[in-house]
């Protein structure tokens, strides 16, 4: 499908949406609706829709809980106490790691300060933090703070990747050549996997190579890239990883996050963290004793015994993904994505009116574009929400649009891009 023919008609959408494999799964979901219709939703960048099944998932743990009180910790195939393992063969397959390199706990920006604590060990020579300029503002908070914790100035201490003048995303020589730049000082390179404002998927391997070979540690911020973008991160040899479910991984909002942590710090009791007794030795837990004894892999960050009500919808989703396939989810787009760029250039041609500032090259992004508005402003944007799309603004101009391969279909993209080049033509 490399040369994929694109054409601008709803037949030939619908044609697309005959031969998709993975048709189907648009009906395990549920879409809201927008002025009383059905929305076209491209906002699972931001979050995820509701699986169906989400209801029978966490109904079964009420019930257990019900039925059962405490008993339910232990009793049973699906016993509490044992909840965690659950989710490690859908996630291990979604980041692209060993199960003990995964853990579903806590939320995003917590798990990173925590994995911080373990990874970011500033030395009077290395002490330096690489990242993106323009992060998520928690992450930049999180960078921000964790350096002054350790009674640092941020200032001298973060040194931010600017796209070069005119351009809106990183090159990968850029990011590699900081790297370089500031090897004896450096001591964590801590960025987004893929880049939540332009969309860019960032050479993961390469820059953790580079990170290595200055003697840094180097972690990722996913929470645009898992369920979304194809990922190793075990043979990429990352130290450490950390994203949110609710996002591409429909778990609903604010739910569990997840972490990966390398094998190589698997065994690691001397690694400082910040320890609870969900990491202490399984075995021993309820021996109640003085002394942590962190269990091995990612485990042994865990800190308290998990939601079980938040992993159940977590479950119903991790479900689904396991059965359609990460492959087949990329596979699909790929050629969904696609149709969107092929759509918004036939519409906005070379007029200037709109930019896609997320790469081209397919390797290079998931599957959201991000659309740069030269003329009409959030006015386009606000159009294109009382036809029923539901995409995102970001502050100043740019339209984030994610069709997502489990629940959007071709036709959605071909509609979105009849009402695109409508509010184009009133407001631009
Ligand atoms: C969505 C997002 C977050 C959100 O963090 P929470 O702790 O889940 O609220 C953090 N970082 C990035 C890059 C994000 O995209």
């Amino acid at each position: 499908m490399e040369n994929q023919i694109y054409k601008y008609s709803e037949e030939f959408a619908r044609e697309l949406d005959e031969n998709d494999p993975l048709r189907g799964y648009r009906s395990k979901f549920y879409f809201p609706k927008v002025n009383g219709r059905e929305a076209i939703y491209f906002c699972g960048n931001s979050l995820g829709l509701q699986p169906k099944s989400v209801k029978e998932y966490i109904g079964k743990e009420l019930d257990n809980w019900a039925n059962l009180a405490v008993d339910g910790h232990f009793f049973g195939e699906d016993a509490w106490y044992h909840i965690r393992k659950k989710s490690k063969p859908a996630l291990a397959a979604i980041v692209g790691s060993h199960e003990h390199e995964v853990v579903a706990m806590n939320n995003l920006s917590s798990n990173l300060h925590f994995l911080m604590v373990s990874f970011y060990r500033p030395t009077k020579e290395k002490f330096k933090i690489i990242t993106e300029a323009g992060a998520f503002p928690s992450d930049m908070y999180m960078l921000e703070t964790q350096v002054k914790f350790h009674g640092l100035d941020p200032n001298e201490t973060i040194i931010e990747i600017h796209p070069r003048s005119g351009e809106h995303t990183l090159r990968t020589d850029d990011i590699l050549n900081t790297i370089a730049e500031h090897k004896d000082q450096l001591a964590l390179v801590m960025m987004a996997g893929l880049q939540y404002y332009t969309g860019q998927l960032f050479d993961m391997e390469a820059i953790t190579k580079a990170g290595h070979e200055a003697g840094a540690n180097v972690g990722f911020d996913l929470a645009h890239a898992a369920g979304n973008a194809p990922l190793r991160l075990h043979d990429w040899g990352v130290d450490f990883a950390a994203w949110c479910s609710y996002k591409y991984m429909n778990s609903g909002p604010g739910n569990i996050s997840g972490v990966f942590i390398h094998e190589r710090h698997a065994e690691s009791p001397e690694l400082p963290r910040f320890a609870g007794w969900w990491g202490h030795d399984e075995g021993e837990r309820f021996k109640m004793e003085k002394g942590f004894k962190p269990m091995f892999g990612a485990d042994g960050w865990q800190l308290a015994n998990s939601n079980v009500l938040a992993l159940a919808a977590h479950q119903a989703s991790l479900d689904i993904f396991e059965e359609a396939g990460i492959k087949n989810l990329r596979a699909k787009s790929e050629l969904l994505t696609g149709y969107l760029e092929f759509l918004i250039g036939q519409i906005s041609g070379d007029s200037g009116i709109l930019e896609i500032i997320t790469p081209k090259n397919k390797q290079e992004r998931g599957c959201q574009l991000s659309l740069l508005v030269n003329k009409g402003g959030k006015k386009v944007f606000d159009a294109l929400y009382e036809e029923g799309i539901v995409g995102d603004w970001r502050h100043p101009n740019v339209i984030r649009v994610a069709p997502t391969p489990l629940y959007n279909s071709y036709l959605d993209v071909y509609q979105f891009a009849r009402i695109l080049e409508q509010s184009l033509q009133k407001f631009a």
